[in-house]
């Protein structure tokens, strides 16, 4: 595990302040590991930017990038996902102001102002978002399977072969 970031969200959002950098899978917590993933040594790209809204609510905009390595889940064959992600998270003072602006607004992300906050596990959920529910190829190998069957002899040319041959 890695040292935790602790932010105090409130404060890195007035001041519009900017955080970037990068970890790895495997650094962060079990939950994010838990779905299909063959390699665990990714990393994912981050930058979270702070900032006050039209109605003056503090904010994070958070990216989010990496290539991952997903087992599909019918063929077990490798699947490469590309994680680009990006999203905004509107902070609330309280529960009531939270719940009305996330009816009026479908879209909206939110979650309550904490004194700190820990941008790993922002990241894990974040991650764990976008990650497919089940990583399932477009079409698994079929055109592979059609390439190596055209290989094998005909049966009919072989029956024919055998026919000259009488
Ligand atoms: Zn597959």
């Amino acid at each position: 595990m890695l040292d935790r970031i602790l932010i105090d969200p409130q404060a890195f959002a007035e001041k519009g302040e900017t955080l970037q950098g990068q970890v790895l899978l495997k650094d962060l917590d079990t939950r994010v590991l838990s779905s299909d993933i063959v390699d665990d040594s990714a990393a994912v790209s981050y930058h979270i930017q702070g900032g006050l809204d039209k109605w003056q609510r503090p904010f994070f905009d958070l990216s989010l990038s990496g290539s991952i390595l997903l087992r599909c889940q019918r063929c077990l064959g490798e699947m490469p996902f590309v994680l680009e992600e990006d999203c905004r998270i509107v902070l609330f003072d309280n529960e009531d102001e939270l719940d009305k602006a996330m009816l009026a607004d479908e879209e909206l992300d939110g979650m309550l102002v904490e004194s700190e906050c820990d941008v790993f596990s922002l990241l894990e959920d974040q991650i764990l978002m976008a990650l497919p529910f089940s990583a399932l190829h477009d079409a698994c190998d079929d055109a592979d399977l059609t390439a190596s069957n055209q290989d094998k002899p005909n049966p009919f040319a072989v029956l024919a072969g055998l026919k000259k041959s009488d």
